[in-house]
């Protein structure tokens, strides 16, 4: 159920709608302040209760209308046309806006310092905005790298430090979740913890931004709901990053890339999206036109990986560009990024005409 308030309603009455809703007992509102429209999404089953719900809520000073939410995710929906969520990730990058090229690059692993902060400068000067290293790495077979933990943590809080990055790395268990946070500005849940409640609850309630990778096997809703989970903990910041689905054909890349993702989710939810090239396909050569369409499908956030030396890379070196072609794609990446903004001017145009 959502509450749509009036304009200039005080926050007296607000709280008061807020208090009515809690009398139930079951059921919690959420204050959702839109750049256009305060509304009041209501999370638990309304069932039988809404006609009496929404004749008691209706008469309540400020409430402009009472609806029903007709989806499962009820905090992560788009609940009308301009609902867009604007997340602060921190140094100044603000993701949703629609407006800004926003490219987050950096090395599968945090190896060393001077790897770090070498993949950091090249990134850097080549235009990417935040800079993502993994210090816990979820690795299919024991005894592969997995990550410098602690260490790798610092570096990369140092290094974004000095070069006024915010910083993305992942968090693989709910042990290390307050560890994390102390490091880093974007927490990062990894494709195969999507759906591990107990991760999702202790990240939400940090109330940092967060990146929820999508699970290869996962649907949209499935996606949707994960994120209202870490929403109705207290995270409010959620980006969705698709990175690649299980398909029929899997030999030539990692993942099969899923381009209906992004337009879907766009319509579907109020959360920015990320589209990470380098998961889904797995392969340097093919990473470059595919991150192109991820700009062309509406995604707010770019995901690559890069390293210095990839055929030495600990972890991922096949998916990870050097910095020369990174370089490159980014200029290529501005191209189709100034084209995209010129299509929605067109939209535009056309409906305010
Ligand atoms: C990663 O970003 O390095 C990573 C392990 O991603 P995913 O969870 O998408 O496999
Ligand atoms: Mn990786």
């Amino acid at each position: 159920m959502l509450v749509k308030i009036r304009d200039g309603t005080d926050e007296g009455s607000l709280e008061a709608v807020c208090a009515k809703i809690r009398e139930t007992g079951d059921l919690t509102p959420h204050i959702d302040r839109g750049v256009s429209h305060t509304i009041i999404r209501v999370i638990g089953e309304v069932n039988g209760r809404f006609q009496t719900l929404e004749s008691q809520l209706g008469a309540m000073t400020g409430v402009e209308d009472v609806q029903r939410i007709g989806t499962k995710y009820k905090l992560s929906a788009k609940l009308h046309s301009d609902d867009k969520q604007v997340i602060d990730v921190g140094r100044g990058v603000k993701v949703g806006t629609e407006q800004e090229l926003i490219v987050v690059a950096g090395p599968c692993s945090i190896e060393s310092e001077e790897q770090l902060r070498t993949i950091a400068r090249g990134v850097k000067e080549s235009g990417a905005t935040i800079l993502r290293g993994g210090a816990f790495k979820p690795r299919t077979a024991p005894g592969m790298f997995e990550g410098l933990k602690e260490d790798g943590l610092k570096m990369l809080r140092d290094i974004g430090g000095e070069l006024n990055m915010p910083t993305q790395t992942e968090v693989m268990s709910q042990f290390d979740v307050d560890l994390v946070a102390r490091y880093a500005d974007i927490l990062q849940i990894g494709a195969r913890n999507m759906q591990n409640y107990a991760l999702l609850n202790d990240v939400g309630k940090i109330g940092k931004p967060v990146v929820l990778k999508r699970n290869p096997g996962a649907s949209y809703e499935e996606w949707l709901m994960a994120a209202d989970r870490l929403m109705h903990e207290g995270s409010s910041n959620v980006i969705l990053c698709e990175r690649g689905i299980k398909g029929i054909d899997q030999s030539f890349t990692r993942n099969t890339t899923d381009g209906a993702s992004i337009p879907v989710v766009r319509s579907k939810s109020k959360l920015p999206t990320m589209w990470d090239s380098s998961h889904s396909v797995g392969k340097r050569d093919l990473i470059p036109n595919v991150a192109l369409s991820g700009i062309t499908l509406g995604a707010d956030v770019q995901h690559l990986e890069v390293h210095n030396d990839p055929p030495n890379a600990l972890t991922d070196g096949a998916q990870s560009l050097d910095l020369r072609e990174f370089d490159l794609l980014m200029q290529k990446m501005r191209i189709v990024h100034a084209a995209r903004r010129q299509c929605e001017a067109l939209e535009l145009d056309l409906a305010t005409s």
